[in-house]
This record gives C-alpha cells, sequence and structure tokens, in this order.
C-alpha cells in the first residue's frame, strides 16, 4: 500500500461503497478527500464532526476545484462519470477508478466476477454456496459488502464471488476475474447509460483484462453476450440454455438432467437437485455449475451443495411449510416483470400478494399470466386500486382488497384453508408507501407467516 503514501486520493461519496474506502485508507496512512453531494448544511456539520482526522469533506464548488488537482479519485457506485465533478477531473487527467478497480489491485483471492441484468445476486450466492465445499469463499461486491471491506481477510487463492454492477464497470482499467459470469440482459439503467448497446458494452467491459485460458460463461439465449461479440478469441467461452437446441460447448438441457461439456471434462446434473422454483433459476444454476467445473468441483460435491442450496432472501424464498400452505416470499420482485417470473415458476393453487407502491407500470402481460396461474390475487397499499381495476378489466374475479401486509396473510391464509397451495408475496410494486425497503417488508411478511397458528 505504500505506493498510495504522499498521493492525493479523493473518495467521491459517503454511502456503503465510500465508508468501506475511508476505513481502508486511514490505517494506512492517507487522508482522502471525501467528496459528497445534495448535502444539506446540517448533513455536512455532522459528516464534518464525524470525519475527525480520518479524512476532509467537501462539496460543491470547492470539490470541483480540489477534485482536479488530486491523483486518484475513486468513484462511489451512483456517482457516473458524467457528474461535473468526475468530468472535471477526468479532464484534468485524475485517475478516476471505482471501489471494484482499486480493491482489486490489492487483492490476492481468484475472482469470479457476475454480471447482467437479472439473476446476479442469486447466481452469486449460489456459486459461493457450492464452492464453500472446496475451500473459503467469499461472496461479496454489489450483492451487499464492497470487496474492498474483506481486503484483509481474503487469502491468496481463496475464491471470491464478486457480483459486478455496470455501474463499478465503468471505471476501470486493469480489474481482471479469472472467471466471468454474465446472465442476461434486458433494457436497464437507460437513464445512465443511455443505450441498451451502450449498456452491454459496459457490461462487456469485465473480460477485457483477462488472461489468456480464463473462463467467460455467458447465457446463450443473449446476442449481446455471444462470444463472437467480446472479441476475445484466446479466453475459453462456456454457454448456457435452458431452452431445447443443439448441444453447446457448456450446459444444456436433457431429460430432467443438466448436461455439461467443457470439451476434455463433462458432468451430468439431475435437475431435482435444485431446490429452488423456476426456469430461471435453472440458469442461474447452470452458470454456478459452469463456474464450479472449471475450478474443480465434482459432480457429487455440486448435486449435494445444490440440494441443501434454498435460495436467496425476498427472490421466490420459501419460509415456511405449514397446513397444506407453502409461504413464498418474493418481496424483490418491484415490478410487474418480476412478478411474471415468480408466477412461471409457481404450480398448483395460488394466491398472490400484490400491491405498494405504484409505479404506474404496464400490468397486462401480468394480469393476463395471473388469470391462469393465480385462483386469489389479494391487493394492498397505493396500487390496490390500479391493480383491482386493471384485474376486474381482464375480467378477473378472484380480488380481495386490504390495507396492509399482515391482514394479506390472513386473507391467503383463509381462501387457501381446505384446499392448500401457495401463498406468494410477489407485490410487482416498491414497498416505500409502507416500509423503508423491498427487504423491510419480506422481513415482515416472514415474521408473520412464522406467527401464524397452523396445523
Ligand atoms: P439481481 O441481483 O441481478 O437483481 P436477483 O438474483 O436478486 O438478481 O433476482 C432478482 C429478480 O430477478 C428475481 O426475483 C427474479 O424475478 C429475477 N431473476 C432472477 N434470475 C433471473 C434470470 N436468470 N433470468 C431472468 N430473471 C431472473
Amino acid at each position: 500500500m505504500n505506493d498510495w503514501l504522499g498521493q492525493k486520493v479523493g473518495i467521491y461519496g459517503l454511502g456503503k461503497t465510500g465508508r468501506a474506502c475511508v476505513e481502508y485508507l486511514a490505517p494506512r496512512m492517507v487522508r482522502p478527500l471525501v467528496i459528497v453531494d445534495n448535502t444539506t448544511a446540517e448533513d455536512l456539520t455532522r459528516l464534518q464532526a464525524e470525519a475527525e482526522d480520518r479524512y476532509d469533506l467537501l462539496a460543491g464548488d470547492d470539490a470541483l476545484k480540489q477534485a482536479r488537482e488530486l491523483d486518484t479519485l475513486i468513484v462511489s457506485p451512483g456517482v457516473p462519470l458524467t457528474n461535473e465533478n468526475v468530468s472535471a477531473a477526468l479532464a484534468a487527467g485524475v485517475n478516476v477508478i471505482s471501489e471494484l478497480e482499486f480493491a482489486s489491485r490489492y487483492c490476492e483471492g481468484y475472482l469470479i466476477g457476475i454480471t447482467g441484468t437479472n439473476g446476479k445476486s442469486t447466481t452469486t450466492v449460489m456459486l459461493g454456496h457450492i464452492l464453500s465445499a472446496l475451500g473459503p469463499c467469499h461472496v461479496l461486491g454489489n450483492i451487499g459488502s464492497p470487496l474492498l471491506a474483506s481486503l484483509d481477510e481474503i487469502q491468496p487463492n481463496e475464491f471470491v464471488a464478486l457480483e459486478v454492477s455496470s455501474y463499478q464497470l465503468e471505471a476501470i482499467d486493469a480489474f481482471a476475474p479469472r472467471i466471468a459470469i454474465y446472465t442476461n440482459l434486458t433494457p436497464d439503467h437507460l437513464d445512465r447509460h443511455g443505450t441498451v448497446e451502450e449498456y452491454a458494452r459496459i457490461k462487456r467491459r469485465m473480460v477485457d483484462n483477462m488472461q489468456e485460458g480464463d473462463f467467460v460463461i455467458t447465457n446463450a439465449m443473449t446476442p449481446e453476450f455471444h462470444p463472437d461479440v467480446f472479441n476475445r478469441p484466446d479466453l475459453h467461452f462456456l454457454q448456457y440454455r435452458s431452452t431445447p437446441g443443439n448441444r453447446l460447448r457448456g450446459a444444456w438441457l436433457a431429460n430432467d438432467r443438466i448436461i455439461c461439456d467443457l470439451g476434455s471434462e463433462g458432468a451430468e446434473i439431475p435437475l431435482d437437485c435444485i431446490q429452488i422454483p423456476g426456469l430461471h433459476n435453472v440458469e442461474n444454476a447452470m452458470a454456478a455449475i459452469l463456474a464450479c467445473l472449471t475450478v474443480g468441483a465434482t459432480a457429487e460435491t455440486i448435486i449435494e451443495r445444490l440440494s441443501s442450496f434454498h435460495g436467496y432472501e425476498h427472490r421466490i424464498e420459501l419460509c415456511r411449510e405449514a397446513g397444506g400452505i407453502r409461504f413464498y416470499n418474493d418481496s424483490k420482485a418491484t415490478n410487474p416483470e418480476a412478478t411474471i417470473i415468480a408466477l412461471r415458476a409457481m404450480e398448483g393453487p395460488l394466491a398472490i400478494i400484490l400491491g405498494g407502491r405504484d409505479k404506474n407500470t404496464d400490468l397486462s402481460a401480468m394480469v393476463e399470466l395471473l388469470k391462469q396461474k393465480a385462483q386469489h390475487a389479494i391487493v394492498y397499499g397505493e396500487a390496490a386500486d390500479r391493480f383491482e381495476q386493471e384485474l376486474r378489466a381482464a375480467g378477473y374475479n378472484g380480488i380481495s382488497r386490504v390495507d396492509n401486509v399482515e391482514q394479506a396473510v390472513r386473507e391467503g391464509v383463509r381462501q387457501l384453508a381446505g384446499e392448500g397451495g401457495t401463498l406468494l408475496l410477489s407485490p410487482a410494486c416498491a414497498s416505500f408507501d409502507q416500509y423503508p425497503g423491498f427487504d423491510v417488508r419480506g422481513e415482515h411478511f416472514k415474521q408473520i407467516v412464522a406467527s401464524l397458528e397452523l396445523g
């Protein structure tokens, strides 16, 4: 870390990432300059007091001037490169990097980067769960804790399953995972990246510094991540697909099994060892399985570990089975597309809880599928009016109106009593009308479900 001594280092943003940077630099005798935006005078005074002798704090015009004089500026994921201060720093020749870039320079772990529009967190956690059978595996990145915060704990060559966002990839220049996983790509974050093409281009940057012979695992149904588009013939590409088609160098489905062909090696994994529902989770599993095979995991280990993986919190998470009812918490489904994924994954009698803060998104595709899959829809929260209207307009009448999640759970149990089935919280809305975030909503749902007295 001596190479940073005497350097002027800036940190842009003081959320989880910015704070991890401060914590890392302070004991290493680097006193960074922290830049914050959109801060009230009151907050600024509080942060200044908190800064003590660990960092200097700047906002507004002062920041603009000082940003140009830095040697390095570490930007938090929420700060775009088009930000006025960042642009000024870039124009002045400052080395502008993300925390991912900064941390990876000092990380001796075996990095596996996971990116894509959907399924990143699930794949990252599943991969960590399987790999921990082979040795220590750190699950880090966009999923919760920045890589930098765990650098001191990661021993050389220990596995690091690292969820990577497009925001972090905007500011890298040497970051090089040993394995790159691409889950899929659909239009997202266009307010920041402008076009889908640009969004895909930034995601593809994850392979830019990888070494000859490293592995790239991609979803064969995503043309933006087709091996040819990367233009890196020196890397090993493995593709996976959950729909029928030709054999692949990678993984595909045949007769209730995932068939893996890595060239020199192969494996067959029965589908029924995957405990989490839905074809999308089969795809997530395929990506994780391929990565595990490349580092030497056996089919037996993979099967054993997949059998004990019950999903990641708030994503179609089975939280209880009692009284003939299976309760699923899918609070992370904050838009109709995510609820569609959950509906597709469900079988048998179903009551679904919908509602929260309405994002005014088009509900028609979700309503069509809901008509086929769910006998009961329980609507609550700010979105209740519109959801009820749209469901009724589509000829669906199994609707109950309630005020909150607690009432919704009780209503769902009442409806399923007797026949049994599934009660699914997959609200298709943000949580902010009644909760600070989807995670708190999901926790609340689980608490209510746990406290039910069921036979
Ligand atoms: P991310 O970290 O990319 O947001 P998560 O694993 O947290 O992804 O899953 C979020 C939601 O995305 C899930 O609730 C599900 O609706 C959807 N999803 C998960 N995996 C996939 C996949 N492979 N393809 C499409 N959608 C998926």
